[in-house]
């Protein structure tokens, strides 16, 4: 289906719903209709604590929704699925982010009457946040029903330093004197999760508050709470420390008080004109999936002393240090369109603030901004997300892969279930060498998906994780954690091919696949679909060479590894003979790659139908209507041809969108970004901007119109890849690092980092010429187009080549580059 008439929500045309700012997302007005998607938007984090962007005071009533939310990464309850006709081998488990208790609730009062945004006059509304920053900011002037007048300011983030902790500092004001001012900083441990209605994206099945309550207390300035989980067996301390500072003639009153679970403490004063009172509000959660459940409430108070001692001022000045270091590796600088510059920082500001960075923990589809898909973790984390960490934070896709490794052992556990080489009837052990298979959705490591055939049959998540380890081996050249966790991984997960593929006589003894699902969740549970047995393909290869090379390069180590995991001598072998006779279909006919055995037969969608301008088909049909046909909900065999590209050559690349981008609904958020890099390696550079154009806003604008639940992180992730892999034309292969940029016709230039075995490049592309600029290291080098590239000497190095501006020319050097004309080195 071509971009522009049907694909879902984009229906704004230039009016956006905040001013278009470079660094900024700011709301000059409260509107409270929109309140919930702002909640979303205005959300923080730091990969371990998430606050929905909700207001201090909250608001209910008049008919508006608010979700608020604090979600702890990794932190959840699980709860038995309830099949009423089970089979042998369905996850049991659901797992859910738990909304965890509220410290950032205040309430305010003015001569008794409440402060509520949906009460009296908001004369002035700003509300802020400044992506280098990381601060949450409001200023609110507000006259009350009774008409006297209260300036608010308030100013909240979330710790970037500081993984437990986050503070807000709320000013009040009294700009028309006498008034009695009450504040409340209260602790809101009555809280619950979202209940799943119709769409199968949202929210969990089921209702009211999960943690039970063990302890509360107030002493002294400090508030705090412990809770269990009901299944998961874990304890929760949530913490607050308040400090109250007022600055007029009369006295402070200060009282406490506990109402169920709702921990409060009061400060009041009879207040003039022009004086102000303030609070300041430190809170931390601790859980027993950091610490022993002994130290939970120590540490919490530890985390809570580090808070008040360092002080607002200078959590601030931390924060603004650590995203300066962020910013510096990672901003991409885009000129000439101000509202994708907006766009994708504050998407890259969105996955900084999501992705767990503590090894335990990972990235949520929504990150930790709402409760869509539960908080689980899926294959959006290795092959959206991963990428952008890898050339900017390598240390975070380090903690990626090793959340993977933690993992291991239950995705063994997983295989032994559902493997073929498992054996419940007999009750004999399982085959050692039985191997791994991921979840295809969970939190803690177990599978959480309760619809297999859109769920464990995704069987490409082990290679989509494999491909990360290879990605990251080439990439970073960190052999320690290849050697310490990465080959056992790709082992592990490359066992289970050999156990759901076999050699097919009628297929001239190729190795196929069957009933697997592909990336396209529109069809399900079909034979050798395109991307995975790709995919396989590429995982059984680099598992049977890592084993060879590290058999002869570290053969101590490998032996002990062979010895744990059972591995046999024949094994590697298996794995390349599987891979050379890998069955990887083509259509003669219409010379594509046809998604898997069926595809091609079926019928196609009737797109001149209405029902997808109303919504994605999951929502309007059932699975089994949507599997009878020639329609695809997101990148599949178009997924290949990017992570796979050095198969193909162009001219199939290009059949296969255009076969393909005929028959593809993008109701997946993961979709349009890897349209957009294709079309902009074959050349479709118009197509290649509109899909970009359709993933760069797509939170910020709700373009799929389901943001208020959580933000979209691979589609976030996407646009990073839209300019670096799309635009940039940038590629890892075997180890060679390559460019072939090319600059959008209505922007002046654009600019990113790549960091690649520690050393930091800069690439700025403008109309006429690219800069490759050595920011840090000794010496680079890399492909540009087919010109070999070679930057040594720090901060000065650079080499300066023409942009090509038509598809495919990529002429000589111009400018100060030295070398010949294939090879170039320049530097001091
Ligand atoms: C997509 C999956 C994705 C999931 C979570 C689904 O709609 O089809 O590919 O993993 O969303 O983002």
């Amino acid at each position: 289906m071509q971009m522009g008439h049907t694909l879902n929500g984009f229906t704004q045309e230039g009016g956006y719903l905040h001013p278009v700012e470079p660094w900024r997302l700011t709301e000059h007005a409260f509107d409270p209709g929109s309140s919930v998607l702002n909640e979303t938007l205005f959300a923080l984090g730091n990969g371990y604590v998430g606050l929905r962007g909700t207001h201090e005071e909250g608001f209910t009533g008049h008919g508006y929704r608010s979700l608020d939310g604090t979600y702890l990464n990794g932190f959840y309850e699980s709860d038995d699925i309830q099949y009423p006709e089970p089979a042998y081998g369905f996850a049991r488990h659901q797992q859910f982010m738990l909304n965890v208790p509220n410290a950032k609730v205040v309430r305010l009062y003015l001569d008794g009457d409440p402060f509520s945004l949906l009460l009296g006059v908001i004369e002035q509304y700003e509300r802020w946040v400044d992506f280098r920053e990381g601060v949450l900011h409001r200023f609110i002037i507000w006259r009350s029903p009774g008409g006297k007048r209260l300036q608010i300011t308030s100013r909240r983030l979330v710790s970037f330093t500081h993984k437990h902790l986050f503070a807000l500092d709320y000013e009040v004001k009294l700009l028309d004197g006498p008034a009695g001012i009450r504040l409340a900083s209260v602790l809101n441990g009555m809280v619950s999760n979202l209940e799943t209605g119709d769409d199968p994206r949202v929210g969990t099945a089921v209702s009211g508050p999960r943690l039970q309550l063990a302890a509360a207390q107030i002493t002294g300035k400090v508030m705090t709470q412990t809770h269990r989980t009901q299944h998961s067996g874990f304890m929760l301390v949530s913490a607050v420390h308040t400090e109250c500072a007022f600055d007029g003639a009369g006295t402070l009153d200060s009282e406490e008080e506990r109402i169920r679970q709702r921990l409060e403490q009061r400060f009041s004063a009879q207040m003039q004109a022009g004086e102000t009172m303030r609070l300041t509000k430190f809170s931390a959660y601790c859980t027993s999936r950091d610490f022993p459940e002994d130290r939970v409430l120590a540490e919490a108070r530890a985390a809570l002393d580090e808070g008040h001692s360092t002080g607002f001022s200078a959590l601030c000045s931390e924060q603004r240090e650590y995203l300066a270091a962020f910013w510096r590796q990672a901003d991409v600088e885009i000129a000439g369109d101000d509202a994708v510059q907006q766009g994708i920082r504050f998407n890259q500001f969105h996955l900084l603030q999501s992705v767990g960075r503590d090894g335990k923990t990972n990235i949520a589809a929504k990150g930790l901004t709402g409760e869509g898909y539960a908080g689980h973790y899926f294959w959006d984390s290795e092959t959206y997300v991963f990428p952008f960490f890898l050339f900017t934070k390598p240390d975070v896709a380090r903690s990626m892969l090793q959340f993977r490794y933690e993992g291991l052992g239950q995705a063994r556990d997983r295989a032994c279930e559902v493997a073929r080489s498992c054996r419940p009837v007999t009750g004999e052990d399982p085959d050692p060498a039985i191997g791994a298979l991921y979840p295809w959705r969970t939190i803690g490591g177990e599978e959480c998906s309760a619809y297999f055939p859109a769920g464990t049959a995704q069987y490409h998540i082990n290679a989509d994780i494999a491909y990360s380890i290879k990605m990251y081996e080439e990439a970073t050249g960190d052999t320690a954690f290849i050697m310490s966790q990465g080959a056992e991984i790709v082992i592990q997960t490359a066992r289970i091919w050999m156990d759901i593929g076999c050699y097919v006589a009628k297929r001239g003894g190729c190795f196929c696949i069957h009933e697997v699902t592909g990336p396209d969740e529109y069809s399900a549970l079909v034979n050798n679909n395109y991307y995975t047995n790709a995919m396989a393909k590429l995982h059984l290869l680099y598992a049977s060479e890592l084993a060879a090379r590290l058999r002869e390069r570290e053969p101590d180590a490998f032996r002990t590894l062979a010895e744990r995991i059972h591995l046999r001598s024949d094994e590697p072998a298996e794995w390349l003979r599987a891979a050379e006779l890998m069955y990887l279909p083509r259509d003669e006919e219409l010379q594509i790659h046809p998604q898997d055995d069926s595809f091609l037969y079926k019928e196609r969608w009737n797109f001149d139908g209405a029902a997808e301008d109303v919504g994605p088909l999951l929502l309007h049909y059932h699975p089994l209507v949507i599997y009878r046909y020639q329609v695809c909900k997101q990148a599949d065999v178009i997924l290949a041809l990017l992570l796979l590209g050095q198969w193909f050559d162009l001219e199939d690349k290009r059949r296969d969108f255009d076969y393909y981008e005929a028959v593809t609904t993008h109701d997946s958020s993961l979709s349009a970004c890897i349209f957009g890099i294709v079309a902009a390696e074959i050349g479709y550079r118009d197509k290649a901007y509109d899909y970009f154009m359709a993933t760069a806003r797509l939170d910020l604008d709700d373009t799929h119109g389901n943001t208020e639940t959580g933000v979209h992180t691979a589609a976030m992730a996407g646009t990073w890849m839209g300019v670096v892999y799309g635009f940039a034309g940038m590629r890892l292969q075997d180890g060679t690092l390559r460019f072939a940029p090319y600059l959008p016709e209505t922007w002046t230039h654009y600019q990113f980092n790549v960091r690649f075995h520690g050393e930091l490049l800069r690439v700025h592309v403008d109309r006429g010429q690219t800069v490759y600029t050595l920011l840090e290291g000794d010496a680079l080098s890399f492909l540009h187009w087919d010109r070999a590239i070679r930057l040594r000497g720090r901060g000065t190095a650079e080499a300066v080549v023409e942009t090509p501006s038509r598809h495919g020319d990529s002429s000589g050097p111009s400018g100060q580059e030295a070398g010949g004309a294939q090879s170039s080195e320049t530097g001091d």
